[in-house]
């Protein structure tokens, strides 16, 4: 019998007899970061010594030293790769978002360093999305994060961080997402964040205020004038969807965050939310994401 929510290579189980000891995630870690093999970052030689008692490559050419977690967010880590391999697992396959103090307690890990390494991997999955950016159909809209006293709500609310947010949709639904912090909503913001997350030559759909008229002149535009607060959510669908699971993500979650961290949190439940069909490949993906940024400092 199938049970419907079973993915092969998506379970705790099947994860944690796959990556039972270091030398399994050495060997995966190695195989991803050099999928054609080892390669001399310094030389690109080909051939190496692998030194065991110090964990180190050194090419057989030029002598450098490379470590399998040089120039990756895992740099200089002491804590085991196993720890990395599942709290990276949790991250990318736990939907509404991974509490640290619940991870810690799994994972038998002092708070303090599993957030550091949460930390970590929320950094590189911001700096992976910044690399891409919405095309096609994109609803944009602003909301408000963040802010532990209740104020009143939407434009303007005292103590909150106003949040740029689009999402890119077609036909079946959204598909693509990012969130950005902003100073403030204004048609110079506007502009620049469209331009730093959104392909030119793309429709992007707003609702009538007027600062989106001004920052919005490079893409094919089209304004909803809302008169009636209580359609938004129908006129602009998915964003609305969007912000209020963000929100629910972080309250539940993470109990709200500092307004110092919002952004990454953000950048975390985008990463997530953009590749929600991947299933049982969400690790690797998020793996990958951390291979390639840079290291992230604490
Ligand atoms: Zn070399």
């Amino acid at each position: 019998m199938r049970d419907a929510g079973y993915q092969k290579g998506g379970n705790l189980l099947e994860f944690s007899k796959r990556f039972q000891d270091e030398d399994a995630c050495r060997r995966h870690l190695f195989n991803r970061r050099w999928p054609n093999g080892f390669a001399c970052p310094r030389c690109g030689g080909v051939e190496y010594y692998h030194i065991s008692t110090r964990d180190l490559y050194e090419c057989a050419y030029c002598r450098h030293q490379a470590s399998l977690t040089a120039g990756t967010v895992m740099e200089k880590t002491r804590t085991p790769l196993r720890v990395w391999f599942f709290l990276i697992f949790l991250m990318a396959n736990q939907k509404t978002g991974l509490s640290v103090l619940g991870a810690s307690r799994m994972l038998g890990i002092p708070y303090d360093r599993a957030w550091r390494i949460c930390h970590k991997i929320r950094g590189a999955m911001g700096q992976r999305d910044a690399s891409y950016r919405l095309a096609g159909l994109i609803e944009m809209d602003d909301s408000y994060f963040g802010a532990k006293k209740s104020g009143k709500r939407g434009r303007g609310a005292e103590g909150k961080r106003p949040v740029m947010v689009g999402v890119s949709f077609d036909e079946n639904g959204p598909l693509h997402a990012f969130m950005k912090v902003i100073e403030t909503v204004d048609g110079d913001t506007i502009e620049k964040t469209a331009e730093e997350n959104i392909e030119a030559d793309s429709g992007v759909k707003t609702d009538g205020l007027g600062a989106y008229l001004a920052g919005l002149g490079a893409y094919h535009h089209e304004s909803i004038v809302i008169k009636d607060p209580k359609t938004a959510s129908r006129k602009l669908p998915w964003v609305h969807i969007l912000i209020a699971n963000a929100k629910s993500t972080i309250r539940g979650a993470h109990h709200g965050v500092s307004p110092t961290h919002l952004q990454d949190y953000l950048s975390e439940f985008c990463w997530r939310f953009s590749r929600r069909r991947f299933g049982p490949e969400l690790f690797d993906r998020l793996l990958w994401t951390c291979i390639v940024a840079s290291p992230v400092s604490t």
